[in-house]
């Protein structure tokens, strides 16, 4: 067998490409190493959302010159949004460069390395498809080890966003045929997943522009109807695509967690109409109500951008003072970066000063702490359902797992408990966690575990 070592930046959507990778390469006989120098193929895995992610990708890069005058054989790729948007730019700019494959183009990488082997000619393949076809495995039959996985629905984005450049790297929207989907998660689940997380830029959009498909509600009711399956999970979603359908989902749906992120970004609606985001503050704020008020359990994260170009003092009040009336259970926040190809990059100056940026995501991101510890504190006493799914990054000898509502549960367990859904009463909280203690089946009525428990 030859060695990989592959390397992933960014979101989950780059997780699931990743395993795609390993995948795709595991069929050229190709096994993942955490070992760089004992590679063949080191490969690396990348974002643009933001610069500095941009950024992390050229210092690794440059990193590796080393090793490929140490080892002239190895082969040297990059793949994602960095390499989709800087395409043969790449192999200009880095010389030990052997391949720059984009976000459509997992499916050429055995063909493009057979090339790089046969001639060292280097190669680019950014192509981008309409087929969907580009988003299925080959041989159509996914490996999976543990009970989570991810499921691409679709890929790309058609909204407009003035800062995004995720419409610039992944395309257009294109939903992978809903057959495809359910077969797959069907496939999944005889292999013990028990929750999946379906994946796409934009998908409460799915559907929308392919003729004759599912929408996405009516996607996650064929999901829901799986037999063995005991969690739907689904990211990201525009707040445009929160339909009266979807929300129903959440109403009727039992596999369907308690949990949406939909991102804002921010909570003035000047700042919304120069983000060109589609909605106002109390449009995005009424489907939520409506929301809430069919599914009162739901929990609910956003992203937030600060220091959007001309963002004044009271446009970011504004923000502020979204976040203290949805009360979010979790957001993620970022400091503006303009990115190339996008309209705010070409019509706005960077104009917010660094120090005010910085001064306001702390000022988010304090208060969001104070939400977040407040609603945590409100579970204590609690019997919620997690499932395990790896250790506690806090404590050795502690597990961890998630809620229906997505929070992360901290307790004392055993290995064994990995991959079972299990009741844990709650008993302590902070802002990015709980802390459960695991409650013995028979206590809990009508809780059906399938885990050993104490
Ligand atoms: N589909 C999502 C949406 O509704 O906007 C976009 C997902 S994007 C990969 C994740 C988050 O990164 C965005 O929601 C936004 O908060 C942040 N982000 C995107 N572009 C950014 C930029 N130019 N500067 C700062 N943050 C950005």
């Amino acid at each position: 067998m030859k060695k990989l070592y592959l390397q992933t930046y960014g979101c989950q959507m780059n997780q699931y490409d990743s395993e795609r990778i390993a995948r795709v390469m595991s069929r050229m006989d190709y096994e993942q190493t955490d070992c760089i120098e004992s590679a063949d193929l080191v490969l690396l895995n990348t974002c643009s959302v933001r610069d500095k992610a941009e950024q992390k990708v050229y210092s690794a890069l440059g990193r590796w010159k080393e090793l490929k005058e140490r080892q002239r054989q190895v082969i040297i790729g990059v793949g994602g949004c960095v390499a989709q948007q800087e395409g043969a730019n790449l192999l200009r700019r880095l010389p030990h460069l052997d391949l720059v494959f984009g976000t459509h183009n997992i499916p050429k990488l055995p063909e493009m390395i057979e090339q790089v082997q046969a001639s060292r000619a280097r190669a680019v393949e950014i192509a981008f498809y309409r087929d969907p076809s580009y988003m299925e495995d080959p041989d159509g039959r996914i490996h999976v080890d543990g009970a989570k996985a991810f499921v691409t629905i679709m890929q790309g984005c058609n909204k407009v966003c003035s800062f995004c450049i995720v419409p610039h790297v992944r395309g257009r929207e294109v939903s992978r045929p809903s057959a495809n989907i359910i077969a797959e998660i069907e496939s999944l689940v005889d292999q013990g997943v028990k929750e999946v997380m379906l994946l796409g830029q934009n998908v409460n959009s799915y559907g929308k522009t392919q003729p004759r498909e599912l929408s996405f509600a009516e996607l996650l009711k064929c999901v829901d109807a799986i037999k063995g399956l005991e969690r739907i999970r689904f990211t990201t979603s525009h707040p445009q695509d929160l339909s009266p359908e979807l929300i129903e989902a959440f109403a009727t749906l039992d596999k369907l967690c308690e949990h949406l992120h939909l991102p804002v970004q921010s909570g003035s609606d000047s700042v919304l109409l120069r983000m060109r985001r589609g909605y106002t503050r109390d449009e995005y704020f009424a489907r939520i109500e409506r929301l809430r008020n069919r599914c009162p359990n739901v929990a609910l994260s956003t992203d937030i951008i600060v220091g959007f170009p001309d963002e004044t003092d009271s446009e970011f009040a504004d923000t502020l003072e979204m976040l203290k009336q949805v009360e979010y259970d979790e957001i993620f926040s970022f400091v503006y970066s303009p990115r190339p190809q996008t309209v705010s990059a070409k019509i706005y100056d960077d104009n917010v000063d660094g120090e005010i940026k910085k001064d306001r995501l702390k000022e988010v991101q304090n208060l969001q702490r104070e939400i977040s510890l407040r609603k945590n504190r409100e579970r204590i006493g609690n019997v919620e359902e997690i499932l395990v799914d790896g250790k506690s990054r806090l404590k050795n000898g502690q597990m961890m797992g998630r809620t229906r509502s997505n929070r992360i549960v901290n307790l004392t367990g055993e290995e064994t408990w990995l991959g079972c859904l299990l009741p844990v009463r709650i008993v302590g909280a902070t802002a990015n966690s709980l802390l459960g203690e695991i409650v013995k089946a028979e206590h809990v009525s009508g809780f059906q575990s399938e885990g050993e428990v104490a």
